[in-house]
């Protein structure tokens, strides 16, 4: 039997029971999806299978339908009258609009937390960095990548603004949707160096520079998506041309662009 894309072993599986219900069984429908997008063991396009998820989440039909509810708000699900719920798909002008949001609002919290940062604050950045460094040069590309995106929500969280740091982690958990790879493919895009050089300038209390690092940062890795993006769905409309009407795109579960 195939494995789910929903959980990464049988361990993952929910305990056997009654279905739960409520807002924590909601939130554990979001949490499975979201894991599978960030994993990139779910491809932009592929149908949500309710079996799946209630077999993943342990949650009932109807907290399943709440949280489906829940990320087509955020941008993260596709619901159809006709085709039920499929993972987003984003457009090249909804991925330019991404950025957009994304360098306005961490412009305002780069600027602010260069105004306030601490000594404390500005140790546990660095360290945070070059803990980034070594998960990359070492090859363990699922916590680098993780560590790249957290970079920019935690920036957030240390410029005191909860607003901001919400808004920052649901634009953040849309970018897999912006590209899809293929897993054998190494990573082109670090960020890495960016953010080393944007905690300096917040070190040095230069608020103008480090949003401007920031934003160019974010329009490179924003060609780069773009490029990708291409490529990838291309590859994507031949896998499901190949696996017939009622297939599922192959899955991947790796991704060379990192933020
Ligand atoms: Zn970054």
């Amino acid at each position: 039997m195939a494995v789910s894309p929903f959980f990464r072993s049988q361990k993952d599986r929910a305990p056997a029971g009654a279905a739960m219900s409520g807002p924590e069984a909601e939130h554990r429908v979001v949490q499975v999806i979201v894991e599978a997008i960030m994993d990139h063991r779910v491809a932009p396009g592929a149908r949500l299978i309710e079996r799946e998820l209630a077999i993943a989440s342990g949650a009932s039909r109807s907290a399943i339908r709440n949280g489906l509810m829940r990320l087509a708000h955020a941008g993260l699900v596709e619901l159809s009258p006709n085709k039920g719920a499929s993972i987003a798909m984003c457009s090249p002008d909804e991925a330019r609009q991404i950025f957009d949001a994304r360098i306005v609002i961490e412009t305002a919290a780069v600027k602010k937390l260069a105004g306030t940062i601490g000594e404390g604050e500005l140790e546990r950045l660095r360290a945070f960095v070059e803990d980034e460094r070594e998960a990359y040069e070492r090859g363990r590309m699922e916590d680098a990548r993780h560590l790249s995106r957290r970079f920019h929500v935690l920036l957030a969280e240390m410029a005191g603004n909860d607003v901001l740091t919400g808004v920052i982690r649901d634009l953040i958990n849309r970018q897999p949707l912006l590209s899809w790879s293929r897993p054998e493919t190494e990573p082109r895009f670090c960020g890495n160096h960016a953010h080393s050089e944007i905690v300096e300038a917040i070190a040095s209390r230069d608020g103008e520079r480090a949003a401007h690092l920031n934003m160019e940062h974010l329009r490179a890795l924003e060609r780069e998506l773009g490029a990708e993006r291409a490529a990838a769905m291309q590859e994507l409309r031949s896998a499901q041309a190949a696996d017939g009407p009622d297939g599922n795109a192959r899955q991947a579960d790796e991704s060379p662009v990192v933020d």
